[in-house]
């Protein structure tokens, strides 16, 4: 059976998470967030001590570290980590830096690679990250480049934080986040940007529903083709 592959990248913050999700259930399409894979290195590499920038010392753990991502009943991509569910643990402010750090390391990349590929020659999958159109998924059907002002972003994460109940303050929130758009764009190995041929979504001025219909229309049209 050929499957179809849906790859969403952009910055953080920019709505690609809550988007996806919410079309992939409408689609019947498996939904796969890669940055929970990257958060999954980043959250062993945290747990143990190790300076994340320090290429050779991550690489040196890599083989000690089982990534696993399940299904929960509620239909949530699940993180097991060494068989330990830590799905609420990688959403923790602090491992954000952790995963972005570690994944500019290309074995980190060359680890986490062949998992992805695995589950988009299984099934229909809308998945998203920052190099699924680039590297990962260059055959995907439809590409869309999701982005949004910093000021957007960051105001939609202190929202999302403070849900959680993990409040921050909006000035640090779009300082991180330029930080992470800066060391996600500028990386030697698979970079943060958009594929040639990917459709660009700026979602500043658009509520969730228009984001949500616009992102539609652009599969809808690239899935018919
Ligand atoms: O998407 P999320 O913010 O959870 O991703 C965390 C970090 O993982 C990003 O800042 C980015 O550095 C990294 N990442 C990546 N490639 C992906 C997905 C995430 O490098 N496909």
């Amino acid at each position: 059976m050929k499957t179809i592959s849906i790859a969403i990248d952009g910055p953080s913050g920019a709505g690609k998470s809550t988007l996806a999700r919410s079309l992939s259930a409408k689609l019947g399409y498996l939904y796969v967030d890669t940055g929970a894979l990257y958060r999954t290195i980043g959250y062993y590499v945290f747990t143990k001590g190790i300076d994340p920038k320090n290429e050779a010392a991550v690489q040196a753990v890599l083989p000690d570290i089982q990534v696993e991502m399940t299904y929960g009943e509620d239909g949530l991509q699940h993180m097991l980590l060494n068989g330990q569910d830590v799905t609420k643990e990688i959403r923790l402010p602090e491992i954000s830096m952790y995963a972005s750090a570690v994944s500019a390391h290309p074995p980190v990349r060359a680890f986490l690679l062949e998992m992805q590929r695995e589950l988009a020659r299984k099934n229909n999958v809308l998945m998203d990250g920052r190099d699924i159109g680039t590297v990962v998924l260059p055959d995907a059907q439809v590409k869309v480049f999701l982005t949004a002002a910093p000021e957007a972003r960051a105001q939609r994460r202190v929202l999302e934080l403070e849900q959680r109940g993990t409040p921050e303050p909006f000035e640090k929130v779009l300082a991180d986040i330029q930080k992470r758009d800066w060391d996600d764009s500028h990386r030697p190995t698979a970079p943060l940007k958009q594929a040639e041929d990917a459709t660009l979504l700026d979602t500043t001025e658009l509520t969730f529903a228009e984001s949500e219909a616009a992102l539609l229309k652009i599969i809808e049209e690239k899935a018919g083709q």
